[in-house]
């Protein structure tokens, strides 16, 4: 009997996982990107143990130690002085939660999977080719295909909808009623910064997250420490596609200029801007109908405050992965890796949406904040993150 054959709409960060979790469930896959080119962008991002984990299950890991850094703590600071709140040890983070704690570039997790994509002969890759719709029936999915001016068509057994938070399928899928992605108010912008040119306590190997009024700012050394990347996120009406408007550093500075001099110089020091809209959206009912089911951001777009996209992207891959290998009757399949992952998703996004609250806090708010902080001290609010991180328990162990 030939190997069941998947479709899936989306190559990034959770259609490439996907393809890899498939082709271990023993599928032959078909993974279609609308990029003429997968761009190698994006900023860094760290990722926790529930997805190195997986990543070290698909021999992607090993692949990305070279680029990647593990901090050895998450230091929270005050904008106006810089006085260190709180510092979360991370040092036995591997123990702790049986993965390594990462810090990488978007762009190395990308290659990182595309290599591994790459060897796997069971998924074939297909850029430029844009999925514009498809038909679940009982004994398969047909979908539609836009290569240029050219229209195509494939069909499959399950289609998997990857398309990210400004996923078109996921508006097709029957009985979803997506809510519509709005815009949260927040932007964030992002610069790497040339190590050389960093304030000296920047490059500790550590996350720095500073809390200001209306907001916050995370910075971290990135490929060996020879950069610096930087993050700002801030309260600012800004609406645009994409995810490399050019930012203007002299917003920046104004908006920054009561912050401590360590922020400020470290801001100072970045060029090349860019900056893009943070996207929220309610968390949806039902993420498959027959053969189709949606995964990542396109299921469950979240805003950045507990930098999880990427990781629950990469446990939708890992469940969806266990589900159709447990089970060869498809819709069953797509609709037990829906339970096993809506709950924990949905309590993630949500999760996120509070921190961003915490984070701008301003006035006596704050202040009860940074008290409850320094009271309750590293460890205890390291514990606070278990249930997130924690790599030994579902698919991730
Ligand atoms: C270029 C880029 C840069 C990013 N930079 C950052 C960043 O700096 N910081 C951050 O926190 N997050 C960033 N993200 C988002 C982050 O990677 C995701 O939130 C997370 O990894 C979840 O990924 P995803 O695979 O669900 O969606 P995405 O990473 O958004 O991937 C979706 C993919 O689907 C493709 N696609 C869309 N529609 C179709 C279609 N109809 N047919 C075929 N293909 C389609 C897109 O080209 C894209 O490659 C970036 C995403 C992209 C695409």
């Amino acid at each position: 009997m030939s190997a069941p054959h998947a479709l899936i709409a989306g190559a990034g960060i959770g259609g490439l996982s996907a393809a890899l979790c498939l082709a271990r469930a023993g599928y032959r896959v078909s993974l279609f990107d609308q990029a003429e080119a997968l761009e190698e962008a994006g900023a860094g991002l760290q990722l926790s143990p529930n997805a190195s984990s997986i990543l070290r299950r698909l021999g992607v890991l090993e692949r990305l130690l070279p680029s990647s850094l593990a901090p050895r703590a998450v230091r929270i600071r005050r904008a106006r002085d810089g006085a260190t709140l709180c510092v979360l040890p991370l040092e036995d983070a591997e123990k702790r939660w049986g993965a390594p704690y990462l810090l990488a570039h978007r762009a190395d997790l990308q290659r990182a999977l595309l290599d591994a994509v790459a060897r796997e002969d069971a998924i074939k890759l297909h850029t430029g080719a844009a999925v514009a719709g498809f038909l679940s029936g009982a004994d398969g999915v047909a979908i539609a295909l836009r290569k240029g001016l050219i229209r195509l068509e494939a069909s499959g057994d399950c289609l998997i909808c990857a398309d990210g938070s400004r996923s078109l399928l996921r508006e097709k899928l029957p009985g979803t009623r997506p809510g519509a992605l709005r815009f949260s108010g927040r932007t964030a912008w992002r610069a790497l910064v040339d190590a050389r040119c960093a304030p000296p306590e920047m490059l500790r190997a550590e996350t720095s997250l500073w809390l200001g009024r209306k907001a916050h700012l995370v910075h971290y050394p990135l490929r060996g420490g020879t950069v610096v990347n930087v993050v700002a996120i801030v309260e600012e009406d800004f609406r645009a596609d994409g995810w490399s408007t050019e930012g203007c550093s002299a917003f920046l500075a104004e908006r920054f200029a009561r912050w401590d001099t360590a922020a400020r110089n470290l801001l100072a020091a970045a060029e090349n801007w860019r900056k893009w809209p943070l996207l929220d959206r309610d968390p949806i009912a039902h993420w498959t109908s027959g053969r189709v089911a949606l995964l990542g951001d396109a299921a469950h777009p979240m805003l950045p405050f507990l930098a999880q996209g990427a990781a629950q992207a990469i446990e939708d891959a890992a469940a969806l992965g266990g589900a159709l290998s447990r089970d060869r009757n498809v819709e069953r399949a797509l609709l037990a890796y829906q339970a096993a992952r809506q709950a924990r998703a949905t309590h993630v996004q949500q999760a996120s949406r509070r921190q961003g609250v915490i984070y701008h806090l301003s006035g006596p708010a704050a202040l009860a904040r940074d008290l409850a902080f320094r009271a309750l001290g590293g460890e205890n609010m390291l514990a606070r993150y278990d249930w997130l991180y924690d790599a030994r328990g579902g698919e991730a162990a």
